[in-house]
């Protein structure tokens, strides 16, 4: 009797240590690319003990995602969804697809919450100042003043039931450069999840970096928070935070700009109540939270807001933590994640 009941547990458990040693055989492998997509160097790394070919196949299919996402929301390229949206909507409604419906509910959102500082409806005056692009300007102020404080985002008139979508006048544009970046990264995650199984990986698309689970070997991603005096400096961001599978989303004033012949720099995030770019002495804003679109609207408006306001804004919304950095150098971080911040080239205000 007693031996029958050996025999079992014994190939149980030789079974058992054969399938254990075979998947700590399987060496670890990765798969990574760099591209230039549109106007955003989009960087995705992934990790795993499956074969090479299947790594290789959900890094080509989160670039070929991130390229059709990008031909919904650009502003600019005239063969995008929103560039027709834009040209059409004030006319008559306009059925839009299911990922720009999204995209805008959820900005119309945040504006409201954040009373126009994250506002969608910039496109006209974004396009007048045209930083980023190759003729930038300082625009007349009677150019600026009808296109500021307007509040246009409660213009936007969506129906879910028919998904379209209704511009109540042609006084603007939508632009959705502050928030497109992020939807597109949480897309890429959910594919490279989803469909391909990953269960370790970073991607970075501009300044918006989004993790899968944590490193390879377990432990935490040490992500660099970039040091806006240095932004070219990646051996020396000016913090590293530890946390698995966030997402970290930073808007700066060193991101896009140009200066005057003073040297007076313009940068590309704008106070809407005064259609020029904010000041209010942050350099950068980076906000740490599951969702890289309310990452990307919330760093946005926050750096709109300033750091008292900002501050108290994002204490008051669940699992998120900001990192602020103003234009000395002085950085503040939300208590929350002041555990998980090492000084890099910049210290941390206690
Ligand atoms: P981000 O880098 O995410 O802060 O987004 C900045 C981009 O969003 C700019 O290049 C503009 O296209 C657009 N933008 C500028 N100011 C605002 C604002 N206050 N609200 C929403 N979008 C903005
Ligand atoms: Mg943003």
């Amino acid at each position: 009797m007693k031996c029958k009941s050996h025999i079992p547990v014994i190939l149980i458990v030789s079974l058992l240590f054969g399938m254990i040693l075979t998947g700590c055989t399987q060496p670890l492998r990765s798969s990574s690319s760099v591209e230039l997509i549109l106007d955003t160097i989009v960087d995705i790394k992934v990790y795993g003990h499956g074969d090479q070919e299947t790594l290789d196949s959900a890094v080509d299919a989160a670039f070929d995602k991130a390229r059709e996402l990008n031909l919904i929301f650009s502003a600019s390229d005239s063969e995008s969804e929103l560039y027709q949206v834009n040209e059409t909507a004030a006319h008559a409604p306009v059925v839009i697809s299911h990922e720009l419906f999204t995209v805008l509910e959820t900005s119309i959102d945040y504006a409201q919450k954040t009373q126009g500082a994250f506002d969608p409806t910039l496109g006209k005056l974004i396009e007048l100042w045209g930083i980023g692009t190759d003729h930038p300007q300082v625009p007349p102020e009677d150019a600026i003043t009808p296109l500021s404080g307007r509040h246009n985002y409660e213009h936007i008139k969506l129906d879910k039931a028919k998904s379209t979508v209704f511009y109540e006048t042609s006084d603007f544009c939508v632009d959705l450069g502050a928030i497109a970046k992020g939807y597109i990264a949480d897309q890429l995650k959910k594919l490279l999840e989803e469909e391909y199984h990953i269960q370790s990986a970073i991607l970075n698309l501009g300044g918006n970096t989004i993790t899968i689970g944590s490193k390879p070997d377990g432990s935490d991603w040490n992500i660099g928070i970039v040091n806006p005096k240095a932004p070219d400096d990646v051996e020396h961001p000016a913090f590293y935070i530890k946390e698995t599978g966030k997402t970290f989303v930073t808007s700066g004033n060193y991101q896009r700009y140009f200066e005057d012949e003073t040297g007076k720099r313009y940068h590309h995030i704008f106070d809407s109540n005064t259609g020029y770019p904010s000041e209010t002495g942050l350099d950068s804003v980076t906000i740490i939270t599951d969702i890289s679109m309310n990452a990307d609207a919330l760093s946005t408006a926050v750096f709109v807001m300033g750091l008292e306001q900002g501050m108290a804004y994002v204490e008051s919304l669940e699992n998120t933590e900001a990192i602020f950095i103003d234009s000395s150098g002085r950085a503040y971080a939300t208590p929350g994640i002041k555990g998980q911040v090492t000084n890099g080239s910049l210290t941390l205000e206690p």
